[in-house]
Order: C-alpha cells, then structure tokens, then sequence
C-alpha cells in the first residue's frame, strides 16, 4: 500500500513553463533546488536581456 513505485515519484511545477514535471535521477542531490522542467526553462530567465555575444558587432 505504502510501497513506492517508480510511478509515485515527486513532481515539481515547472517555474517556467508551469508544466509539471518528475523526479529524475540527476535530480537526486538537487531536487529541493530544482525548479525548472529543463535547462532550456531554466535559462529562459535572462530571456529578454540580450546577450554580450549579440550586441558585439
Ligand atoms: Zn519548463
């Protein structure tokens, strides 16, 4: 009844897109920090400032 499964793992709202998401296993040391479904969403922050590398030139 009270047995985990790989189906009951923990899920997370992504902060980003607010799409939910699930535990994974290079979560494991991170998951109270993770936040973001992926890294694309977690680097979609700083989305509107540009970066250095677009202005140059
Ligand atoms: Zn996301």
């Amino acid at each position: 009844m009270a047995m985990r499964r790989k189906s009951d793992l923990p899920e997370k709202t992504c902060a980003t897109c607010g799409r939910p998401f699930t535990w994974r296993k290079k979560w494991a040391k991170v998951w109270d920090e993770v936040r973001y479904c992926s890294d694309r969403c977690r680097g979609a922050r700083g989305k509107a400032a540009p970066k250095p590398e677009d202005a140059a030139g």
